[in-house]
């Protein structure tokens, strides 16, 4: 596997690739991987003959300084793991690489981004993902590029922008791999102490019971959200917000029907933690 710095090296192990044939998978990630990361990384694998990932912990997508300054960065062992899986360029670029002195261009969509986590953590947070994963898009080039389910908007948006700005790419999303215990696997739950740590099962817990609420009947969307934010309170937590809607707007749906979003965010201790389930709504 060889780690790249530039640009100009990405580009020159993509032509390569493609010289000899291959279809290019990319993955791009702020590092400290999980299996969660991993996974993304072997389906890459199996879909393309070329994967390639990148590490860059995106400044502009923050919107907390503090949590840019505890986010977990080990680079060498990320290499280990990405090289065990198979992954033909590891590309960790300095900001300066990415956002090049006098940088002045964004790119933002609209809409998808004003709710859930846009309306949660402002509109600066879409903006820094898009404009970050456009330009890694025009750097890498991919035929396939790899999300997780586990951040279901950043994967519509990203879907989204890819669509409108006509990105010759086709974007996969790949589902959340959990702990045993059902907790969504993220870099940040290294952050959890053990307390917290049993307290951040109150996410799942309250997906399981808005998912029991809507396999009993419950139509009202708000009867659902109310079931499973009081099941994340029973175990200590307050989410920020625990919300049903469309899974390919994210607009409301009342009465609940089709493809239906159960998205949920909420502080634990000093982590802030995400996770979702699509539920399929019958009529019936
Ligand atoms: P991150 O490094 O957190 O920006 O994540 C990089 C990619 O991995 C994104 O597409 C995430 O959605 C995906 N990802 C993060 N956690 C998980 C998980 N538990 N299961 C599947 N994919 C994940």
């Amino acid at each position: 596997m060889k780690i790249a710095r530039t640009i100009n090296e990405v580009r020159a192990g993509v032509a390569g690739a493609r010289a000899s044939g291959k279809t290019v998978g990319f993955v791009p990630t702020m590092g400290a991987f999980h299996a969660g990361h991993l996974s993304l990384m072997r389906r890459a694998g199996e879909a393309c003959g070329f994967v390639v990932v990148s590490l860059f912990v995106n400044p502009t997508q923050f919107n907390e300084q503090s949590d840019l300054a505890a986010y977990p960065r080990h680079e060498a062992l990320d290499a280990k793991m990405a090289a065990a899986e198979g992954v033909d360029v590891l590309f960790a670029p300095e900001v300066r690489e990415i956002y090049p002195e006098g940088d002045a261009t964004t790119v933002e969509v609209r809409g998808l981004t004003d709710v859930l986590e846009g309306a949660s953590r402002g509109a600066g947070h879409f903006r820094g993902v898009t404009t970050v994963v456009c330009k890694l898009f025009n750097i890498v080039q991919p035929d396939v590029a790899f999300f997780g389910q586990k951040d279901a908007q950043q994967a519509l948006v990203v879907q989204r922008m890819a669509r409108d700005l006509h990105v010759p790419a086709r974007i996969e999303v790949c589902p959340t791999v959990r702990e045993a215990d059902g907790l969504a696997m993220s870099s940040r739950n290294v952050r959890l102490g053990a307390d917290d740590r049993v307290r951040a099962l109150a996410l799942r817990a309250g997906l399981a019971a808005a998912e029991a609420c809507v396999e009993a009947g419950e139509r009202d969307p708000a009867a659902v959200e109310r079931a499973g934010a009081a099941a994340m309170r029973a175990r200590g937590v307050d989410p920020e917000y625990l919300a049903v809607v469309s899974a390919e707007s994210l607009g409301p749906i009342r009465p609940l029907a089709g493809r239906v979003l159960v998205a949920v965010a909420a502080r634990v201790g000093p982590v802030r933690l995400i996770d979702n389930v699509i539920l399929d709504v019958s009529n019936s």
